[in-house]
């Protein structure tokens, strides 16, 4: 049976489209949210639910998906996403296929309350002085772009340099948000870099190449150390946290790219795969748009060299 068709409260006020396949989404919820004493309604990292009725085939009823939020905690006016559509679906009813025929003025439904710990508060915690290193592939980026937004909102003079966004798509133009990040690498000292893994395609980027996990391939990280005014091997859990959020191939590759470097992913299951001591701390934390492992744990031959580097690490770095 079709689920019951939904009951909209928002209208999308805006969609600008960056590409075919990638959109923000401003969406305006009939009823504001409930503020915090300092006029906070989430906290920067969070999500929302966007749903949206079939019409065209109402036997199919409604969707609803997790989309991360992208604009400030603190701001006024509609709620900001960054959406991409999906082109191979898994579902029958895929949202962003629906959510692709809404125009600027149609209603849409948005469930009025943020939810995720994917934030610098339920991680590390705010007061930690540690390089916050943002991994996003995609609109993985919207959680970093809240983020740093929300500090500027706190404070239009935030120093962000403790804020390292690396954001890898397949072109330049795929890079959302890139002139807003450019500036505020030039007006508050974010450190970004963007990353495109189909750069001969790219005739006018000059930035880097390849995925965005690669920054942490073992070749490149000496690189990555140099950017950041870091000693070499100084890349550690005791100078950065890492925060990824995209898909489970960046995620999975970022983990075992970083196990070398004693970084403990923030997962039961993965952190007793990798036979990680209950008293280390996570420092590894990440926000996953799909749902496959993010590491095969069930692999013997996958899991034992990554014990043995882990183990091999703590010893050294921890
Ligand atoms: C906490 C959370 C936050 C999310 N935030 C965002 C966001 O800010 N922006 C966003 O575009 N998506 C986001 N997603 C993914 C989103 O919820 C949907 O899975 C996605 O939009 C596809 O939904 P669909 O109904 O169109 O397709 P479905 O038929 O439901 O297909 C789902 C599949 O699409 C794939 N997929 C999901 N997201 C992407 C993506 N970005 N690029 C390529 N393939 C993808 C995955 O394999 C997933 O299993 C988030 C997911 C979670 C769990």
């Amino acid at each position: 049976m079709a689920p019951k068709p939904l009951v909209y409260n928002a209208t999308l006020v805006q969609r600008i489209d960056l590409t075919d396949a990638l959109a923000i989404f401003r969406i305006q919820p009939d009823q504001p949210a409930e503020r915090n004493a300092r006029g906070a309604w989430f906290t920067a990292g969070q999500y929302c639910v966007i749903g949206a009725n079939n019409d065209e085939k109402p036997e199919l009823g409604s969707v609803r998906r997790s989309m991360s939020i992208a604009s400030a905690p603190e701001d006024d006016g509609p709620i900001e996403f960054y959406i991409r559509f999906v082109a191979k679906p898994e579902s029958e009813n895929p949202l962003t296929h629906l959510l692709w025929k809404k125009k600027d003025g149609d209603r849409i439904y948005l469930r009025p309350v943020a939810a995720g710990v994917f934030t610098v508060e339920d991680t590390i915690g705010a007061a930690d002085p540690r390089l916050r290193v943002m991994v996003a592939a995609g609109t993985g980026s919207a959680p970093f772009v809240s983020m740093v937004r929300s500090e500027l909102r706190r404070d239009p003079k935030a120093d962000l340099s403790k804020y390292v966004l690396l954001h890898g798509a397949s072109y330049d133009q795929d890079l959302g948000y890139r002139d807003e990040l450019l500036g505020l690498v030039e007006t508050h000292g974010l450190r970004y870099w963007g990353t495109v893994s189909r750069a001969k395609d790219c005739p006018a980027w000059t930035g880097d190449a390849g995925r965005v996990e690669a920054y942490f391939d073992p070749a490149r990280l000496a690189d990555l150390e140099r950017r950041l005014g870091l000693p070499e091997g100084g890349f550690t859990p005791k100078a950065a946290a890492i925060f990824i959020c995209g898909l489970q191939g960046t995620i999975g590759t970022t983990i075992t790219n970083l196990v070398p470097r004693a970084f403990v992913p923030d997962q039961k299951r993965v952190r007793e795969a990798l036979g990680v001591p209950a008293a280390v701390p996570s420092n590894l934390f990440f926000e996953q748009y799909d749902t496959e492992p993010v590491i095969d744990i069930k692999n013997p031959a996958v899991t034992e060299p990554l014990r043995a580097q882990m183990a091999a690490a703590l010893a050294k770095y921890a």
